[in-house]
């Protein structure tokens, strides 16, 4: 890469909207590295509680902080020491705990220098809650996904039984609830739209609309040009 400063792309936004689908394409068509900030935190929870640890006590995630090695694989496989968690990390357990895993701000710090440093390698179009307010202010775009909270649980659900994890619409609409309560009531770095960022309502678009209205905003901003799907 030239020595220019990396392009970076935030795209945040309440669980379940459908950053991270769009996000990988947004980072293929552009040729970016995608970053998975979420997947990140459901690292961090999934070790706490491998561990017969309290997820939702501060001490006991900080304790082993030290011992973590969360790896984000150009596949987009998530690896904890040297393990491949990409599926554990997404079952309703962990779905159901990282939120609080997430508003400890010891972990917060420890991921945030993380992504910094990934943002500082390559471009990247990074996904979570907080990349264009804290992380990454200086990113050139700033996307702020939303959608329903219905059409997010249902998106989710539907997901969920693609993918053989077990839990009904109902269940998926209160843990959506609950994480976005939790997401952006916490202290620390709280889940916001930056005053800069663009909203983009997403309940009645397709993935392809969505990631089409975005590469149209990254070129305006930047110039770059994306490949269309
Ligand atoms: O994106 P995903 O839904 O997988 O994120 C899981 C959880 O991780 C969120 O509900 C939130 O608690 C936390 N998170 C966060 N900050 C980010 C990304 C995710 O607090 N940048």
């Amino acid at each position: 890469m030239s020595e220019q400063t990396p392009i970076a792309i935030a795209i945040d936004g309440p669980a379940a909207a459908g950053k991270s689908t769009v996000a990988k394409e947004v980072a293929k068509a552009l040729g970016f590295t995608y970053i998975d900030t979420g997947a990140m935190y459901r690292a961090v929870t999934y070790a706490v509680i491998a561990a017969k640890k309290d997820p939702q006590k501060e001490e006991d995630a900080v304790a082993l902080l030290p011992n973590i090695q969360i790896d984000l694989k150009p596949d987009h496989s998530i690896w904890l020491n040297g393990e491949d968690v990409s599926k554990v990390i997404r079952t309703p357990l962990v779905s159901s705990q990282v939120s609080y895993i997430a508003a400890m701000k010891p972990v917060r710090l420890a991921m945030i220098e993380q992504q910094r440093a990934l943002a500082t390698r390559s471009n990247v179009v990074m996904d979570g809650r907080d990349i264009g307010s804290y992380v990454l202010p200086h990113a050139q775009v700033k996307i702020f996904q939303i959608a329903s909270v219905e059409c997010r649980a249902k998106r989710r659900y539907l997901e969920d039984q693609e993918k053989n994890i077990p839990a009904t619409y109902e269940e998926v609409l209160e843990e959506v609830k609950k994480r976005d309560y939790i997401d952006s009531h916490r202290d620390f770095d709280p889940l916001m739209a930056a005053p800069d960022s663009i909203s983009l309502d997403t309940s009645n678009m397709t993935v392809k609309e969505v990631v089409n209205a975005i590469l149209d905003i990254v070129k305006e901003k930047t110039g770059l040009e994306g490949e269309r799907c």
